[in-house]
């Protein structure tokens, strides 16, 4: 830690500031002696401007101590400022001067002005007791008054070290809670770099697997096409269910590395949406066959609703993706059970819903599922890396849209798709892809 972030945590310079307004009260105060004695006279002016010398060393001393210094450095400006308080009082009329009987209060004020402090309490008490019991002497008090003022005094060095210890307890407390704010800063910083790392190598990752899926990919759909294409062939039916489970697992690959590449892009903020007229309802009864041999697979019964064209500025190729999501989590999640694709649209909105007959999500899964890698609790039987639906959501909002679900556990879930149908998004990108007009012909 540097010199300058040191005095700033540990209150040095505002303790300075304060031992520096303290000597210019006591030395602005020096009106109040010659009321006091009804003439001026400057020894009592002198012992202010040495005590108000003395408070500034003090103060000056104070930069760059370390602990122990400055507990010396307090302890003696507490015993040396009380001593020449009580000289004041002495000079200005002793047991009859106002200052004398401002004496009990004297410990109380230091602990408050120099705080965390209590020997420096104890010292200032101790001189307070020698002073005051000094000054009593000389003008020959009761010893029985001497007693009850010496026992007032121990009461307001008891009261001043309380506050005294109380700051320290408060300065622990403080110290404590910066120190966990400082260490949970760390913790965030670090976690923040691990996230950022992590993102990167998935970045990285997804791009260099890709180049050599899309080559096994076209390999794989080269021999599915030449083994239907000769049906009678040298091939068995278990070698071409062979092929089709190859071919399925590598589509099943190929859309787990689109989700990283397109997390990628959205995490950078580099997605590109080209926005066109489609039709929502044609593509999500598209999307819907496409998953019926999916469906059959896993004993669903897909029933699709898509009544009347729902048209609107999107992007065509996310759109796709955005139902391709949904309706493959019905198939994954409510294997067994009903399937139903609904739309239906307003003027300015169109709503697509997916809505199956599974396992559900728990309310407070729900809050969860539409953030980047997460999924349900409990969820091991069925693989994913939880990025779907952020991606479906994230696709969403890019085209003014959001996303939502309604379920309970075991009663399957309906996950609903808004889109407004001319997004601020949309109009603007249709804009800028306008020809400038024409000017008129004159
Ligand atoms: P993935 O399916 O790859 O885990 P998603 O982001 O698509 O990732 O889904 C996140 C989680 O939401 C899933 O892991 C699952 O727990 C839950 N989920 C999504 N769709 C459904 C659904 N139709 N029924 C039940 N749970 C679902």
């Amino acid at each position: 830690m540097g010199e300058g972030d040191r005095r700033s945590t540990d209150g040095t310079r505002e303790r300075q500031r304060v031992l520096l307004l303290c000597a210019g009260i006591i030395v602005l105060s020096a009106a109040t002696d010659r009321v006091t004695l009804g003439y001026f006279a400057w020894r009592p002016l002198l012992v202010r401007l040495l005590w108000a010398l003395f408070i500034v060393a003090t103060a000056l001393n104070l930069r760059g101590a370390g602990r122990a210094r400055t507990r010396e450095l307090m302890l003696a400006l507490a015993v040396f400022s009380t001593a020449f308080y009580a000289a004041l009082a002495a000079l200005t009329g002793g047991v009859t001067s106002p200052l004398f009987h401002w004496m009990l209060a004297l410990p109380v004020a230091i602990a408050v002005v120099i705080q965390d402090h209590p020997t420096a309490i104890v010292g200032s008490g101790l001189a307070m007791l020698a002073g005051g019991l000094g000054i009593l002497t000389a003008a020959d008090t009761s010893p029985a008054l001497c007693w009850q003022w010496a026992g007032t005094a121990a009461i307001m060095v008891l009261l001043a070290a309380y506050i005294s210890g109380s700051y320290g307890r408060l300065h622990a407390r403080e110290a404590a809670l910066r120190l966990a704010g400082a260490e949970a800063d760390t913790r965030a910083r670090a976690s923040e770099a691990g996230i950022v790392a992590r993102d990167e190598f998935l970045a990285i990752a997804a791009h260099e697997l890709r180049t050599p899926l899309t080559s096994l990919l076209l390999q794989i759909d080269a021999v599915e096409r030449a083994v239907s294409l000769s049906p009678g062939g040298v091939l068995g039916e278990v070698e071409r269910q062979r092929i089709s489970s190859i071919a399925r697992q590598a589509g099943r690959l190929s859309g787990l590395i689109d989700g990283m590449l397109d997390m990628s892009r959205l995490t950078a903020g580099r997605l590109e949406l080209n926005f066109d007229r489609v039709d929502l309802a044609a593509l999500a009864r598209e999307v819907a066959q496409r998953f019926a041999p999916d469906a059959a697979a896993a004993s669903c019964v897909m029933k699709i609703d898509l009544p009347e064209p729902l048209v609107g500025l999107w992007d065509e190729a996310r759109l796709d993706q955005i139902a391709t999501n949904l309706i493959a989590n019905a198939v994954k999640y409510g294997a067994g059970g009903r399937i139903e694709v609904e739309g239906r649209g307003t003027a300015d909105v169109v709503q697509l819903i997916v809505r199956d007959h599974g396992i559900g999500i728990s309310a407070e899964d729900q809050q969860r599922i539409f953030r980047r890698f997460e999924r349900a609790s409990g969820q091991r039987q069925h693989p994913g890396l939880g990025l779907g639906l952020w991606i479906t959501s994230e696709l969403c909002k890019a085209q003014g849209g959001k996303i939502s679900v309604a379920s309970a556990v075991g009663a399957g879930a309906a996950f609903t798709i808004t889109l407004p149908r001319r997004s601020p998004a949309a109009l603007e990108s249709q804009k800028l892809r306008m020809p400038a007009a024409e000017p008129p012909h004159a």
